[in-house]
């Protein structure tokens, strides 16, 4: 970020949209914990933040949505005092920010409180930017939205700039997408193709190896004349399952799908379990995890890898008993950085994965993004991004 502070009131659009517990309480503080930076960079050189996000999916105004709560949070990290300002906009928010002295900070309320802000209503993006000198977007999790505060906005500021996650979100998929150390292995999982379609339809274009695990790949099992037994699997999709599979072919991608996995007769715990050929899964059995056979495969073409990308998880690792080819990835992938390779992890159940298994610290980086990192994936430039260069 490059400009001169001292003096300046800067809007930050940061994502404080954090998951609580029935207690009330945060219970992970890593999107904070992200804007963190590029807040105190802005404090330290004589600027005054006022920061704008979201939480949750309020449709009107929600007490238990109110960015009231993030307070106590912010003050502990930041060792700040913060102020909160129940209105977004209206002349009591408006004085209170043209009057805001350097080093000073508010928080304003949950933006999605205002129909306007998913309506993208230049009204109330020219409202919120008549607080502010400069524009800041750090939310890399909603730049996929076109919204009012993280895209209308912009289009009133003379200087606005991506903050310091966001500008290591895009460094980390550049790492990725232009020119990666080769080679480079993608590993999808997670539960249905549909979600992931087009994201692996793009990255065919840059990858060497797609490895494909968890649910999704029952759909090209059956696809590809498989018995997959009661399986998760989505009859719509078989004819983009053999896209991908010639696409790839035609790109020279190598596809690993599973070759034995780990099937049960529930979904659950509690039930029978044995090892099978994912091509012969008997009925009233599901598979729920990758097998061994698998697993030694995957992780031959994860440490023959210089840049990996990992979304989705390779089974139902939220059950203990099929947590063990997540978990086994997930190290895979980490002894593979400490090797030297570059991973980026993003998508919310591949980074709940790695940190249920606290590997977190042990791969390249891990976007805060989930449906953001999804659609960069699929090559769209995402609307909060483009109107910061506009
Ligand atoms: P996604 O949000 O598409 O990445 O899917 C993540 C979810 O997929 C997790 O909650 C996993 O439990 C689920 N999942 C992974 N493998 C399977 C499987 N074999 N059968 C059913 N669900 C699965």
């Amino acid at each position: 970020m490059k400009f001169l502070l001292t003096e300046k009131r800067f809007f930050i659009r940061v994502d404080f949209n954090v998951p609580f517990n029935d207690d009330g309480e945060i219970t992970d503080n890593s999107r904070i914990v992200g804007a963190l930076p590029t807040i105190k960079h802005v404090l330290l050189n004589g600027g005054a933040c006022i920061l704008g996000s979201h939480l949750g999916r309020p449709d009107g105004k929600k007490l238990e949505l109110s960015m009231r709560k993030i307070i106590p949070e912010l003050k502990k990290l930041l060792d700040k005092d913060v102020t909160f300002l129940e209105d977004s906009i209206g002349s009591h928010t408006k004085e209170i920010c043209s009057n805001l002295k350097n080093g000073q900070i508010v928080l304003l309320e949950n933006l999605r409180f205002y129909k306007e802000e998913t309506m993208a209503d230049i009204g109330f993006a020219k409202e919120l930017s008549d607080l502010a000198d400069i524009y800041i977007n750090d939310a890399y999790g909603t730049t996929h939205r076109e919204h009012a505060s993280t895209a209308t906005i912009a289009q009133f500021f003379g200087e606005k700039v991506p903050g310091m996650l966001l500008e290591k979100e895009i460094k980390s998929l550049k790492k990725l997408m232009d020119k990666p150390k080769k080679p480079v292995t993608a590993i999808i999982g997670g539960a249905k193709v549909s979600s992931k379609i087009s994201v692996i339809a793009n990255i065919l274009g840059f990858v060497d190896n797609l490895i494909i695990g968890g649910g999704m790949a029952y759909t090209f099992i059956k696809n590809n004349g498989g018995r997959i037994g009661d399986s998760i699997f989505e009859a719509d999709r078989l004819k983009d399952c053999s896209e991908i599979l010639s696409k790839a072919k035609l790109e020279n991608v190598n596809v690993f799908l599973p070759e034995d996995i780990l099937c049960s007769n529930e979904f659950s715990d509690s039930g029978l379990q044995k090892v099978t050929d994912i091509y012969e899964v008997p009925e009233g059995w599901q598979g729920l995890d990758i097998g061994p056979k698998t697993m030694a495969k995957f992780e031959q073409v994860i440490q023959g890898s210089s840049t990996i990308l990992w979304n989705g998880p390779m089974g139902v690792f939220e059950i203990p008993s099929f947590e063990k080819g997540t978990h086994t990835i997930a190290k895979s992938v980490a002894k593979a950085t400490q090797s030297g390779a570059y991973s980026l992890i993003g998508g919310g159940d591949s980074v709940a994965a790695i940190k249920k298994f606290g590997l977190q610290n042990k791969v390249s980086f891990i976007s805060t993004g989930g449906g953001a990192m999804l659609e960069s994936l699929e090559g769209k430039l995402l609307p909060g991004i483009k109107a910061l260069s506009q």
